[in-house]
Order: structure tokens, then sequence, then C-alpha cells
């Protein structure tokens, strides 16, 4: 059996295998598509040590170090099932059956799309869903938030200060956000909110210039000229093939402990199928390493 099997291979499972395996211990990964989220991004700008860099070049080079050592990697394997016996076993989609003495769970998350014409077309061409990462990018410009519950009503704040003005559309009468982020919101000068109106499309050339909505309640269709749109409609984890008994919160994050310990012996987990308060690939990659010595605090115990 391995010591250690990661289960995702993004910035927290690398991070997580690469720690593990410089403790000498047998050590796997298995990925459904290794580098995870990192390889949909453009620009990166906020992992230091590097003022820039792109998705795919930073996949590459997590790649690189992964290979340094003597890491099982298993990619573009899906697993579906974990149980916890005396060990760990986990099943993937190929039928296969791995069994390990610890598992890290680092499966990720994936943000909810609108799904209207243009948001796939204008992805990193003005549609965005990170405003810690891109908000930047739109310094002067004029951007909507789709979505007015506290991660929406958070990116419109966050980006009031950067941007010249930010258009908020709530499909609901009401923000569903905090009463305290939707009195700061409605105090700043440069927020617009429109509420009961539908997104119907988010429009274009090379890249966006602006989004159609629909009054839900007259109908009416309208169309404001704009630069970009952050989509804020929910970050859903990766965790719907765990099983029951794998703690979680209602969104689904795994729950974890200082250690990334969840609540199954010898089950850990780390990056964005977590509750941890914030997802970022600097984040991520503490918490692999995270659960890595967790692990292996377990196994010297155990
Ligand atoms: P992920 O990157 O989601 O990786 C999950 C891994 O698990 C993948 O390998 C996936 O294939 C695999 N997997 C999922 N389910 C299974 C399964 N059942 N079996 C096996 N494998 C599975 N962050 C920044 O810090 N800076 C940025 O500029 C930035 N820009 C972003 C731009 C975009 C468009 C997006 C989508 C995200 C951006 N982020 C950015 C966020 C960052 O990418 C994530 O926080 C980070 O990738 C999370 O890492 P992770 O390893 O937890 O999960």
């Amino acid at each position: 059996p391995f010591d250690v099997l990661v289960i995702g291979g993004g910035p927290a499972g690398a991070s997580a295998a690469v720690y593990a395996a410089r403790k000498g211990i047998r050590t796997g990964i298995v990925a459904e598509r290794f580098g995870g989220q990192v390889m949909d991004t453009m620009g990166i700008e906020n992992f230091i040590s590097t003022k820039y860099t792109e998705g795919p070049k930073l996949v590459a080079s997590i790649e690189e170090h992964v290979k340094e050592y003597d890491i099982d990697v298993m990619n573009l394997q899906r697993a579906k099932r974990l149980e916890k016996n005396d060990l760990v076993t986990v099943e993937l989609e190929s039928g296969a059956v791995l069994k390990s003495k610890t598992v890290i769970l680092s499966t990720g998350a994936r943000w909810r799309n609108v799904g209207v014409p243009g948001e796939a077309e204008f992805k990193n061409k003005g549609v965005a869903y990170c405003p810690h990462c891109d908000g930047p990018l739109f310094e002067g410009k004029h951007v909507a938030v789709i979505g007015g519950g506290n991660s929406g009503i958070e990116a419109a704040i966050d980006l009031a200060g950067i941007v010249k003005h930010v258009t908020v559309l709530e499909f609901m009468p009401e923000l569903k956000a905090d009463a305290v982020l939707q009195e700061r919101l409605y105090s700043l000068p440069n927020v617009t909110v429109l509420k009961n109106v539908q997104t119907k499309e988010i429009t274009g050339t090379d890249k966006v210039n602006g989004i159609t909505y629909v009054d839900r309640e007259t109908n009416e269709e309208h169309h404001i000229e704009l630069q970009g749109v952050f989509v804020q409609i929910g970050l859903v984890p990766n965790t719907d093939w765990l099983g029951e008994d794998m703690e979680r919160t209602r969104f689904g994050e795994i729950i974890v402990d200082k250690h990334g310990a969840t609540n199954i012996p010898g089950v850990f987990a780390a990056g964005d199928c977590t509750d941890s308060a914030y997802k970022q690939i600097i984040i991520s990659m503490g918490s692999g390493a995270t659960a890595a010595l967790g692990a292996f605090d377990y196994l010297i115990r155990n």
C-alpha cells in the first residue's frame, strides 16, 4: 500500500505530494487533470516570488518539481469511492482499487457558471471569477458583478476600490448578503445595484463590451456598456463522490482541523475542497503542505 495517497493534482495535491515524498515514504497522486484550475488561468500576479506567470507555465514547473521525487503520478484518473477499514481504500472510475495508510483529499472546486451566451466565449477576456486575482486588471474600468450573495457583495466592495464603476446584478428581488455588507455597499459612490434582473448575455467582439439583462418585473431588456463581468454565484467543491461519513459544511466543503485532518482517522484534506476561508493558489499549497505533515505525524504515531 501507499503511505500517502493524494487525490487531486492541483496546487494543493502537488504540494502535499512533494512534502510527503520528502519524508521518504511511498507517495502517489491520482488526478483527473493534473494542474487543476490553474490550467484555466491566464495571468497570475499574486503567486509570491513570481511577479507574473501564466497558468500552464506554473503547472509545468509544478509538474517538474513533482517529477524530482519518487511519486507515482496517476493522471487522467478519477476517484469515485473512498472507504476506511484498517487502510483507506480508494476506487477509481477505471475500476482500479488503491490502498493507502493515509489519504489526502485535494479535489478542488469549480465556479458555478451563469450559463449565458458570451460567458464561456469571453472567459479570461473580460469574464472573471476571482476578484482577488483579476480585480487589478480592470483598474479605471466599468465592471458588473453577477450575484448578490456574500461573495458577490464582497467582490463588489473590493472592486469598487479599484475600478471606476461597479454594477451588481441580482436575480432575486432582494440581495442575500449580510446586512453589514449591504450597508457598506450602499455607502459607496461608484456602485449601482440592480435587483430582480436576469442576465441574458455577455456581449463583446474580441473581449467583453457589455451585458444585456431583463428587468423581471417589466420584462424590458436593457444593455450596459462595460469591460468586465465577475460571476459570483458560488464555488462548488468537488466532494460529491465522498460518502455520508465524511464531515462537510452545508456547502459540501470538507471540514479540516489545523493539521488538515478530517473526521475520518488517516484521511486529510487540503485546498479549495475544504472549508478554508479563502481559495487561492498560495493558500492551497500551504494547506497541502500542512496536510502532508499532518499525515506524516499520523503515520509515525500509528
Ligand atoms: P484545483 O486546482 O481545483 O485542483 C483539483 C484537482 O483535483 C485537479 O487535478 C482535478 O482534476 C482533481 N480532481 C477533482 N475531482 C477528482 C476526483 N474525483 N478524482 C481525482 N481527481 C480529481 N488563484 C490565485 O491564487 N491567483 C490567481 O490569479 C487565480 N486565478 C484564477 C483564475 C481562474 C479562471 C480560476 C478558475 C481560479 C483562479 N485562482 C487563482 C484560484 C486557484 O486556481 C485555486 O484556488 C487553486 O487552483 C486551488 O487548488 P486545489 O489544488 O485546491 O484545487
